[in-house]
C-alpha cells in the first residue's frame, strides 16, 4: 500500500507530465472505484488545465483551471502510469487522461490509473479543503509536527504507539511500513503505551519518522531518475527496510532475531533488543 514517500514520488512524476498541461481527453472505464466517480467526470477533466500539484498524507491534489481539484488516493492497490506514446488500456486501467501542451496541443503523454482491486478514490471539489482532509494531522516533514506536538496529541493513550502512529489524525501519511521502520530508528517498542512518549523518546521518534520518510522519498526520487522500463508502475521502488517484512531474520545493528506480532489487525515487526 503506497505510503507517503511513494504517494510524493507519484506527485513528483505527474507534476512533470501534468503541470501547465491540458487534458485533452479523459477515458473513464467505469462509473465507480472505491466508491462512485464524480458525475460527467469525463466531461469535467477535459479542456481543463493542471495547476501546481501538492500532496497532503496519501492524496495527491490536482488543482484544475475554472477552479475544481481534483483529489485523488491510491488505495490499497492503485498505481500510475506514464506513457509517451498511446498505450493499450488494460482490463484495470480504469482512467486514461491524455496530455497536451503547446500551441498545436498534439498529445505528448497519458496518465493511466490502474487499481485492480478498486479501493482508489478519486473526487472533484471546489473550495479550500476538501472534508476528508479536514481533521488530517500535520504533515510529518513540515514544520507543525514536532515533539511538543506528538506528546501532545499522544498524551492519555492506552493503545500502543504503533497503532497511534498510524492514525492520520495524529500525523499524516505514515501507515504500516515506515511506522515500524521509525520506531526501530528510535530504539521504541511497537507495544509501547502511546501515552508514555514523552521527552528524549518523543524527540527521538519525530527525528526518525522525518528521517525515514525523508531517505524513502529521496530513493523515489532516485527510481524515477533510472527509470527504464516503459510503462512501469510509478511509485513502487526498492525500499530499504531494517525490520518491516524481516521476521525470522538477525536486526542489523544487534544480531537479535526481529519478530512479527499482530497489532490491531496489522503485522509490526521490531527487534525485541534494540527497541524499549
Ligand atoms: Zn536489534
Amino acid at each position: 500500500m503506497p505510503e507517503l514517500p511513494e504517494v510524493e514520488t507519484v506527485r513528483r512524476a505527474l507534476a512533470a507530465a501534468m503541470e501547465d498541461r491540458q487534458i485533452l481527453h479523459a477515458h473513464v472505464g467505469r462509473p465507480d472505484l472505491r466508491w462512485p466517480l464524480p458525475d460527467r467526470l469525463a466531461s469535467r477533466l477535459e479542456g481543463r488545465v493542471v495547476g501546481g500539484l501538492q500532496r497532503r498524507g496519501k492524496y495527491v491534489l490536482l488543482p484544475l483551471d475554472q477552479g475544481e481539484t481534483m483529489l485523488l488516493h491510491l488505495g490499497m492497490s492503485g498505481s500510475i502510469r506514464i506513457h509517451q506514446a498511446q498505450p493499450p488500456i488494460g482490463k484495470h486501467d480504469h482512467i486514461v487522461l491524455t496530455m497536451g501542451s503547446g500551441m498545436a496541443n498534439a498529445p505528448e503523454s497519458w496518465i493511466v490509473l490502474n487499481d485492480p482491486r478498486r479501493f482508489g478514490w478519486l473526487d472533484l471539489y471546489r473550495g479550500e479543503v476538501h472534508p476528508m482532509l479536514v481533521d488530517m494531522g500535520p504533515e510529518p516533514l513540515g514544520n507543525s509536527f514536532s515533539a511538543d506536538h506528538l506528546v501532545a496529541a499522544l498524551a492519555g493513550r492506552k493503545g500502543p504507539i504503533k497503532t497511534a502512529l498510524l492514525d492520520q489524525a495524529l500525523v499524516a501519511g505514515i501507515g504500516n511500513i515506515y511506522a515500524c521502520e521509525a520506531l526501530f530508528m528510535a530504539g521504541l517498542s511497537p507495544r509501547r503505551k502511546a501515552g508514555t512518549i514523552r521527552g528524549g523518546r518523543a524527540d527521538r521518534l519525530v527525528a526518525a519518522i522525518r528521517s525515514v520518510l525523508a531517505s524513502a522519498i529521496e530513493d523515489g526520487g532516485t527510481s524515477l531518475r533510472d527509470h527504464v522500463q516503459p510503462g512501469g508502475e510509478i511509485g513502487y521502488f526498492v525500499q530499504r527496510l531494517t525490520v518491516y517484512g524481516r521476521d525470522g531474520q538477525l536486526c542489523g545493528t544487534c544480531g537479535a532475531t526481529i519478530r512479527r506480532i499482530t497489532q490491531s489487525g496489522r503485522s509490526s515487526f521490531y527487534c525485541p533488543d534494540c527497541q524499549r
